[in-house]
């Protein structure tokens, strides 16, 4: 079994058990890209060969399927092996941390083989009576600095404004969001400040989310929903206007929004959140 980082590569497809794999042109980009990363010598035709695999692999079921697709670096071929297709659950989930092992330091998320460390983490999740195991990076390295100069992704950011240039009208352009520790509502000196700083929107959520996907190099964004003036903005107190539907109508448009936002992957070599830990 391969069980060294530099043992093989691999990709997990979403096949139809006979001649078609989805997004087939970008695993094969993927798999070349995890290859480069781990210094593995890929063939050159290397779609080819995995097309010979899977004629000799099909079982003609017609059943919609995950396939994995490994390169073996000992024996220089493609193994395919594939299992159901997961059942989605729509119910909680427990899951527990663990510090992600490092190879030399350097090789961590990448696609190679029967990585030991990913089967321990299973493991232990069950033995720990979790679903699932979340290795986090740098759990074993302490704290570690973060680079803030986008809060927010500026690729989600940008696909996101000009997504919603092109929907019903209501959209107000970027912003700054400023965070207040709820569930209190602001008072109207803070919202001053606030102003002051330089804030458009305020709200009680956001952060710390921002901050943790920074941390986990996730690309994050936010669409806020205003739903009332701020302390002191206007006259009488500060109420959630729930009663007209308006988050109800929000919530279809702002589904529409991350659907079309998201129809395109994601570009992160353009964008820092990827690499926005600081080595100390
Ligand atoms: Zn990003």
């Amino acid at each position: 079994m391969a069980n060294k980082p530099r043992s093989a590569v691999f990709t997990t497809v979403l096949w139809d058990g006979g001649s078609k794999i989805a997004d087939f042109p970008r695993h094969i980009v993927r798999l070349r890209n995890h290859a480069e990363r781990l210094r593995i010598e890929l063939p050159d035709n290397i779609e080819q060969l995995i097309s010979r695999c899977l004629i000799e692999y099909a079982d003609k079921s017609n059943e919609t399927q995950l396939l994995n697709i490994k390169y073996e670096c000992e024996t220089n071929q493609f193994i395919l092996t594939s299992r159901q297709l997961p059942k989605v659950r729509n119910s909680e989930i427990h899951a527990m941390t663990l510090p992600l092992k490092k190879w030399l330091g350097e090789i961590t998320g990448t696609k190679h083989g029967d990585w030991s460390p990913y089967i321990d983490a299973k493991n232990l999740a069950e033995e720990a009576g979790a679903d699932i195991a979340l290795l986090v990076d740098g759990g074993e390295s302490g704290v570690k600095h973060f680079d803030m100069s986008d809060p927010y992704c500026r690729n989600l950011r940008k696909k996101m404004s000009e997504t919603a240039k092109d929907q019903p009208p209501g959209f107000k352009g970027e912003g700054v969001y400023c965070c207040s520790e709820g569930p209190r509502f602001e008072t109207a000196a803070e919202v001053r400040m606030i102003r002051q700083w330089g804030g458009d929107v305020v709200g009680m959520t956001n952060v710390p989310e921002a901050q943790l996907a920074k941390e986990l190099g996730l690309c994050y964004a936010a669409v806020s929903v205003v739903v009332n003036m701020a302390t002191g903005m206007e006259q009488g107190a500060v109420g959630l206007e729930y009663g007209d539907g308006l988050i109800k109508a929000s919530m279809q448009r702002l589904r529409k929004l991350l659907k079309d936002s998201l129809m395109a992957p994601l570009d992160q070599d353009h964008c820092g959140c990827s690499n926005a830990l600081i080595p100390l």
